[in-house]
C-alpha cells in the first residue's frame, strides 16, 4: 500500500491558483498512473491531494522502496503551466501485507499514514516504509495525545520562567513563561508537545492556563513589593481561529487581577499569512483590553515589512537563529541592524532572544538591541529561583 500526499499543496493553490493546483493534481496523477499500471498494480485519487496505489502480489522491502524512489522522481519533474514552470513534491508512506491475522485494508492504509507522517517529519519529498521505529514514535504521539487533556487538571503543566534583560541597564525587565509537561519521571519540554497540543486543540486550554497561572504569580510579586516587571505569555496560532480570545484574556486578567499593561502575548508571524484580516481584528481587540502584543521568532517566516508597518504590535523578538551566528556573519549582522532601526522607527521594542555569549551581547547592544533573552541571563527558572531573581536587591529598576 501506497500513500502519496503532495507538499504544501495548498500553496500552489495560494500562489499560482487554482488552475494551477488542478493542473499539478492531474499532471501527479498521470505519472502515478504510469508507474504503477507498468507494474500491473492500481492508483486511485483518495480526495484532497491525497492518492493511494497498490501493487498485488508480495514484493520485497526492496522492490517497495524501488517504486517509491520512482515515484519520488517521476512526481517532481518540473512541469509547464499557462507559463509557470510547476515542480510538484510528494511525501509517500508505504505498508507491506504482512499476512499476519490483522492484515487488512485499513491496517495497510492506518500504517502507510503513519510511514507517510513520518517521510513529512523527515521534511517532504522522500518516501518511507513503515517499520518498528515509526511504529514506536506514533505509540508515543498516541499516548502523549490521550494523556494531555488530563495534564493540566492534574496539574502537571508547570512554568518555567526565563528572566528579560534591559541590555542597557542590566536591569531585570521581566519573565516570558514557558511551559513544561511534569509526567512525575520525565519532564517534557514543549517541543515534545505544543505540536501535540495544537492537533487536537487542546492547546487552548494549555495557552490560557500558562496565561492564568503567570498573571497570578506576577500580582502576587507585585502585592509583595516587586518592581513593575513584565509577563510574557505564548499564543498558539489556533487561539486566532475562533474570536473569543479576547473575551477569554479579558476574563483571566479580571479574575487575577494582574495589570494588563505588564501582561505581552507573544504570537509568531506565520499566523498573520493565512488570517491577516480576523488576526489584525483580533490583535486590536486584545490591545484595548490594555495588554501589549509581541511577534515572536520574527526573522523565520516571511518577516513582511508591509505587515510590520500594519499590525498593532508593541514588541519583535529577533529569532535566536539570527543571533546563533552574529559573531561570524556580516550579513546577520547587516540584516540585524536594519530590522532594530526599523523596529526603533516604527517605535517598537526589540527583544533579541537566543544571547548565549558575552560578545553576542556587546554586538546586538551596540547595533540598536533593547532588551535581551537568552541563556547569558538565564535558562527557563523554576519559580522559586525566577522569585529569587525579582527580589534581588540590585534588580529594582521597573519597567514601562
Ligand atoms: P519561544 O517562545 O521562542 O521561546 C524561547 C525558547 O528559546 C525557549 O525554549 C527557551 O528555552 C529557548 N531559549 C532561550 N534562550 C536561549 C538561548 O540562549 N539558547 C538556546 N539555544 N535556546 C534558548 P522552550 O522553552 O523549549 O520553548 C520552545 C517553544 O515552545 C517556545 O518558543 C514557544 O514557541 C513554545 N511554547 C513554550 N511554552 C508554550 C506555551 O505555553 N504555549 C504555546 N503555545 N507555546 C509554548
Ligand atoms: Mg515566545
Ligand atoms: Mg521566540
Amino acid at each position: 500500500m501506497y500513500l502519496i500526499d503532495l507538499d504544501d499543496f495548498k500553496a500552489i493553490n495560494d500562489v499560482y491558483g487554482h488552475s494551477a493546483g488542478d493542473a499539478a493534481l492531474v499532471t501527479v496523477a498521470t505519472r502515478l498512473t504510469e508507474i504503477i499500471q507498468d507494474r500491473g498494480g492500481m492508483v486511485a485519487r483518495l480526495g484532497g491531494d491525497e492518492f493511494a496505489a497498490i501493487i498485488p502480489g508480495s514484493g520485497s522491502e526492496e522492490d517497495a522502496q524501488a517504486v517509491g524512489a520512482a515515484m519520488i522522481d517521476r512526481i517532481q519533474q518540473p512541469f509547464m503551466h499557462d507559463g509557470i514552470l510547476l515542480t510538484p513534491s510528494a511525501s509517500i508512506g508505504i505498508a507491506q501485507a504482512a499476512n499476519g491475522p490483522d492484515d487488512n485494508g485499513d491496517t495497510l492504509i492506518k500504517l502507510a499514514d503513519y510511514a507517510m507522517y513520518q517521510a513529512k517529519e523527515d521534511g517532504k519529498g522522500g518516501f518511507r516504509l513503515f517499520d518498528a521505529e515509526i511504529g514506536a514514535h506514533v505509540a508515543r504521539r498516541k499516548e502523549l495525545a490521550a494523556a494531555l487533556p488530563f495534564a493540566i487538571s492534574n496539574g502537571e503543566i508547570v512554568l518555567r520562567f526565563q528572566p528579560q534583560i534591559n541590555l542597557e541597564t542590566g536591569a531585570l525587565k521581566g519573565f516570558e513563561a514557558l511551559a513544561r509537561w511534569d509526567r512525575g519521571s520525565d519532564l517534557l519540554q514543549p517541543n515534545e508537545f505544543i505540536e501535540i497540543a495544537e492537533e487536537s486543540g487542546v492547546i487552548r486550554v494549555l495557552d490560557f492556563y500558562v496565561f492564568e497561572q503567570s498573571a497570578r504569580r506576577l500580582t502576587e510579586w507585585l502585592d509583595r513589593g516587586s518592581p513593575r516587571l513584565t509577563m510574557s505569555t505564548n499564543l498558539s496560532a489556533r487561539n486566532f481561529e475562533t474570536d473569543d480570545l479576547p473575551d477569554a484574556i479579558a476574563r483571566i486578567l479580571e479574575k487575577t487581577g494582574a495589570p494588563p499593561e505588564l501582561m505581552v502575548l507573544e504570537f509568531t508571524e506565520s499566523i498573520l499569512i493565512a488570517n491577516w484580516e480576523s488576526v489584525t481584528g483580533t490583535v486590536s481587540q486584545l490591545r484595548k483590553l490594555g495588554v501589549k502584543i509581541a511577534l515572536d521568532d520574527f526573522g523565520t517566516g516571511y518577516s513582511s515589512l508591509s505587515y510590520l508597518r500594519k499590525i498593532e504590535v508593541d514588541e519583535i523578538k529577533i529569532d535566536r537563529t539570527f543571533i546563533a551566528d552574529i559573531e561570524q556573519s556580516e550579513e546577520t549582522l547587516f540584516v540585524f541592524d536594519n530590522v532594530a532601526d526599523m523596529a526603533t522607527g516604527l517605535g517598537k521594542s526589540l527583544v533579541i532572544e537566543g544571547i548565549e555569549t558575552q560578545r553576542q551581547n556587546e554586538i546586538v547592544t551596540a547595533h540598536g538591541g533593547q532588551i535581551g533573552q537568552g541563556y547569558l541571563f538565564g535558562a527557563p527558572l523554576l519559580p522559586e529561583d525566577a522569585e529569587e531573581m525579582v527580589f534581588k536587591k540590585d534588580a529594582t529598576r521597573t519597567a514601562s
